[in-house]
């Protein structure tokens, strides 16, 4: 115990993060005990678990870190309000944390939640010690926002009015004093505690579960499983290759209750300058990939071949992938060097190409394993 650095414990949110979660386990139960179910519970607690999510996924993430689009005033002050009731910190320290991140995805020093130090480290340990003081040096941008800056200073305040009061009031609205209390334990304590992992997903398991089709190198994996639970955030291998990309899920039909946010309110003149990476550069970057583990792959082959016939198959298979692989690369890297409009059919065609090489690699590989 001696050796527990004591001293860098950061208690306030510590305090916070347990108390919260145990309240929550030993509240809900005891409230079934004594009082009634309402749907006004049910209702509080999804509403404002999409209120609060998103203003995190769509204000705090898309916006205010990554700049990936432009907001109307009325869009950045609803983020805000519905982004401190997470109680996940003011935008600005979260902007500046998440942009640390990006910089430096997966080294231990400069990480504040790199995954390479353990899930629990990545989820939620990295919140419980202070060894990461923040600088905000990276930030100038939010900091002549007054708005930002305004939330900078009162976020505590708003979390309690809105996060906690508010949900406890709409429940004294409709059912008295024990909807008073159940309002503020689904719609405030146990909506909290959801939101807030939900994001701690993002940093921990959407660095683990998953697929990496556009960048090996990095330990952030796109699934869509993780999409469900995270407001669209699972795709996460394309947002750490892409982070100024508004979408994270970026194939249309990949779900992403932020992007398609996002989209409507442009549509409804209240966002502009959405930013997407030009489809053929996507497609580079699966195609790149897919060239580097051809590649790993070619060299296992070929230093098998003369002894084993099934490596002697599958070098042949392999060369003819890569041979391909780099005519589509350079095809590729033309069109992006010209900026040319590439028409819906060959892009299709490209795509079909990578999902062809992806197989014809998965075939190979097993092969040589068999
Ligand atoms: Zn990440
Ligand atoms: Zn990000």
């Amino acid at each position: 115990m001696k050796s527990f650095p004591f001293q860098q414990v950061n208690w306030l949110s510590s305090i916070f993060l347990i108390a919260t979660f145990f309240g929550t386990l030993i509240g809900v139960p005891l409230f079934f005990i004594f009082a009634e179910f309402e749907w006004t519970y049910l209702a509080l607690f999804f509403g404002f678990f999409i209120l609060t999510g998103m203003s995190i996924t769509l204000g705090y993430h898309r916006l205010f870190a990554h700049r990936s689009f432009q907001a109307s005033k009325p869009v950045r002050f609803f983020t805000l309000i519905f982004g401190a009731a997470a109680f996940e910190d003011s935008a600005l320290d979260w902007a500046s944390d998440h942009r640390d991140h990006h910089k430096h995805t997966d080294h231990d020093d400069d990480d504040p939640y790199s995954i390479s130090k353990g899930f629990f480290w990545a989820h939620i340990g990295w919140i419980f010690f202070k060894l990461y003081p923040r600088q905000l040096n990276n930030v100038a941008d939010l900091k002549k926002d007054p708005l930002v800056m305004w939330q900078h200073r009162h976020h505590r305040t708003i979390a309690l009015l809105v996060g906690l009061a508010l949900p406890a009031l709409i429940g004294f609205a409709f059912h008295g004093a024990i909807g008073l209390l159940g309002g503020f334990l689904f719609g405030g304590l146990a909506r909290l505690v959801a939101v807030q992992h939900s994001t701690f997903c993002i940093n921990s398991l959407c660095h683990m579960i998953g697929k990496r089709p556009y960048d090996k190198q990095s330990s952030a994996r796109d699934s869509g499983i993780m999409a469900i639970f995270t407001f669209g955030e699972g795709y996460h291998n394309y947002h750490h290759s892409f982070q100024h990309d508004y979408r994270n899920g970026v194939k249309p039909w990949q779900w992403d209750p932020t992007k398609w946010t996002i989209w409507s309110l442009e549509k409804l003149g209240l966002a502009s300058g959405l930013r997407r990476v030009p489809e053929e550069k996507v497609i580079m970057a699966q195609v790149r990939q897919l060239r580097k583990e051809t590649e790993a792959h070619l060299n296992t082959a070929e230093q098998h071949q003369d002894s084993c016939p099934k490596h002697r198959d599958a070098y042949q298979r392999l060369k003819d992938v890569s041979r391909h692989l780099a005519e589509e690369f350079r095809e590729l890297e033309e069109a992006a060097a010209k900026r040319v409009k590439l028409s819906g059919q060959k892009l299709r065609h490209w795509r079909m190409e990578v999902e062809h090489a992806r197989t014809l690699l998965a075939l190979s590989s097993a092969a040589m394993l068999a």
